[in-house]
């Protein structure tokens, strides 16, 4: 039990994830017997495949009962007497022998039951099998004991089991049916089976009202008593009332003095808890829009329509299913969630939640915007997080979540080329573009239809401005894809092709004109070898700095990069498709074309006519540069002070010292 208690389950909260799982067990397997013999599940309440679960507060008790295949006398003692069988010598021997690296060990244990003893100091178990004729009753504290006995005098439960947990000195917590509730939706929402919650609930009922006669006869001798005295008093009062009277606040005073009497009364009835679907295990084809759209209200907690979805199976080395969603509109604390509490992806086995800590890390941080879940038979439930956290099989599930959140906002980056996605390696994609599209579609919509300050003449204009999907979602989360280039360098390649720039060929005043590098690379010159980048703090700013002006003139592309983010994920680029990129402002700049050849000669040329000059600079400007050269980058501008190849940009300078490194 102490094994259990400290090192299985950091958190007690989870007992009743796993007696709620055992419970789902057994439903399913009278429902699989049920298939070949249809008299196993018996008729009215006993065929009823619900878990019910209720507290009694004088008692200290909490109980769960389910209308499942309930245990014979051997299953009683096989399976909820092994942990002592099986020892905890072996357990412990094998916990230490395959941690880390067997990511099934738990599970085969089947120690769930146990931890009913995070929260109870004593069990006892009531359960009914069809192919027993007698129930019984199973007890134990958390010692190495147990007790089996034939039910006597306890109702008869027709079939299925019923626990009663007699909760510990320190556990009042689980008699509140709002923690209950919160659990049994936290951990349990998706169970198969509906679950119940006894909850009381406070009623008015009418009380036997007293006739107005005797109400005036009660009144009067307390008036004639305080007699003469009390007369001017009560005229006062009434003068009062009057006032209130003709006031707002007359009403209700008057309204209580008529409505009849009542009296708080508790009642007790039954709330299903648990309303959601798990659409995650249906096939696309047959899950709705509007049940994609609903599920991610419920786990986003959000309002509204996802920018984007994508819902896929994977097989092969793990299998798994998952649903992620891109958000409209990013968190606040995006970029600031180093101590969240919660990750976005949640992680469930069989449709039961495993957690939603942050640590668990399903996905990087750049792709921290992303909210979803992910469900897979391959990880063992009862397992903490710290071992999970180092299971072969995460690691892959992460590499597979990754790889098909690149798809879906690859997708949706073409979702004006209408390009087909591409199935990869051996996982069966459930997703359709077309359906992807749809939806994105929707939204777009959804933004435009929202009223315009000024009316109707933008209205055309609107219509056939229809922003490019995909620039919704580089708004708000082109920052993660930076982030992405320059801490994910296994999938940089992906990533790169994401980026949207403006450059010196889009129309900064269009704010649907932004360029991929592969349009740039599109409409690179013939022999253009590079492509050039510039930064500066603003595209105004960019636009007038003299190290563009012979590329323009040149009529080479360049992209402008004004977030500081920028300089960080070009220094995480050398290059893309086998072309350099190449910084304007830094020492190192070459044309690279074959202008190059004619332009060095012409620099040999005038060099020595120039000498007396830069040797001048050099040292009257001393240790301020590092040298002083002719270049051929430059057109009409004079002078200008560049950076060496691997220093910092003078942009990048700034930055650094505005973020104090
Ligand atoms: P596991 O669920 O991993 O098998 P548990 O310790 O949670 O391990 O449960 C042990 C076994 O006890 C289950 O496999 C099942 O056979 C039996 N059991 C537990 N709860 C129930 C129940 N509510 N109805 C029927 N059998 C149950
Ligand atoms: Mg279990």
């Amino acid at each position: 039990m102490d094994i259990i208690i400290n090192s299985l389950y950091s958190n007690r909260d989870i007992f009743l994830r796993e007696l709620i799982s055992n419970a789902s067990d057994a439903l399913d397997k009278i429902r699989f017997l049920a298939l070949s013999d249809s008299s196993a599940l018996g008729t009215g309440d006993a065929a009823a495949l619900e878990i019910r679960v209720r507290v009694d507060k004088a008692a200290r008790t909490l109980s769960l009962r389910d209308r499942g295949v309930g245990m014979t006398r051997g299953e009683l003692i096989a399976n909820l007497g092994t942990i002592a069988k099986s020892g905890t010598r072996a357990f412990i021997d094998k916990l230490s022998t395959t941690k880390g690296d067997s990511s099934n060990l738990i599970g085969q244990f089947g120690v769930g039951f146990y931890s009913a003893y995070l929260v109870a100091d004593r069990v006892t178990v009531r359960t009914k099998h069809n192919d027993d004729p007698v129930q019984y009753v199973w007890e134990s504290g958390a010692d190495q004991t147990f007790t089996i006995r034939e039910e006597t005098g306890g109702a008869a439960l027709e079939r299925g089991t019923e626990l009663t947990l007699h909760l510990k000195e320190d556990a009042g917590e689980y008699l509140e049916t709002a923690k209950l509730k919160e659990l049994i939706q936290k951990y349990s929402q998706f169970i198969n089976f509906p679950i119940y919650l006894e909850v009381a609930e406070e009623i008015d009922v009418p009380v036997e009202v007293e006739s107005p006669a005797e109400e005036e006869a009660d009144k009067s001798p307390a008036a004639d008593k305080e007699g003469e005295d009390a007369g001017a008093a009560a005229k006062d009062k009434e003068a009062d009332e009057m006032k209130v009277e003709d006031g707002d606040e007359a009403k209700p005073s008057d309204a209580a003095k008529e409505a009849p009497k009542t009296k708080k009364e508790t009642v007790y009835k039954w709330e299903l808890v648990n309303q959601h679907k798990p659409i995650w295990t249906r096939d696309v084809s047959d899950v709705k829009d509007e049940e994609y759209d609903s599920f991610f209200n419920t786990i986003a907690k959000l309002p509204g329509k996802p920018l984007a979805k994508t819902h896929f199976k994977a097989e092969g080395d793990v299998d798994f299913r998952s649903i992620l969603y891109i958000p409209d509109k990013p968190p606040v604390d995006l970029y600031n969630n180093a101590d969240s509490e919660k990750d976005a992806i949640k992680m469930y086995v069989r449709r039961v939640l495993v957690t939603d800590k942050f640590e668990f890390g399903l996905l990087p941080r750049y792709l921290g915007f992303l909210i979803g879940i992910v469900d897979s038979d391959d990880l063992p439930i009862n397992v903490s997080r710290e071992m999970l956290q180092k299971s072969k099989t995460l690691s892959v599930i992460k590499r597979k979540l990754i790889r098909k959140a690149l798809d879906m906002i690859r997708r949706l980056s073409e979702t004006n080329d209408k390009a087909k996605a591409k199935a990869s390696d051996g996982e069966v994609d459930l997703d359709e573009a077309a359906k992807e599209s749809a939806d994105v579609d929707a939204d777009a919509e959804g933004k435009a239809a929202k009223p315009s300050p000024s009316a109707e003449e933008e209205e055309e204009d609107e219509a056939d401005k229809k922003p490019h999907p995909y620039l919704a979602f580089w708004k708000a989360y082109g920052k993660s894809i930076k982030l992405g280039v320059i801490e994910d360098t296994s999938n940089k390649e992906r990533l790169a092709k994401l980026l949207r720039f403006q450059t010196s060929k889009t129309n900064a005043s269009d704010e649907t004109d932004w360029a991929s590098l592969d349009d740039y690379i599109g409409r690179m010159k013939e022999d253009q070898e590079y492509i050039y980048y510039s930064s500066g703090e603003s595209v105004d700013a960019i636009k007038r700095s003299p190290f563009l002006e012979r590329l323009l003139e040149k009529d080479y592309e360049v992209l402008y990069l004004y977030e500081p983010i920028d300089e960080h994920m070009v220094l995480s680029l050398p290059d893309y498709q086998g072309s350099k990129l190449m910084s304007a402002e830094k020492d190192n700049f070459k044309f690279g074309d074959k202008d190059q050849k004619d332009a060095k000669e012409r620099l040999d040329g005038v060099k020595a006519q120039f000498r007396p000059l830069t040797k001048f600079l050099k040292t009257s400007l001393g240790d301020k540069v590092s040298k002083v050269r002719l270049s051929t980058r430059l057109s009409s501008t004079p002078c200008v002070l560049s950076t060496e190849q691997w220093g910092y940009s003078a942009r990048m300078e700034i930055i650094m010292k505005a973020q104090a490194f």
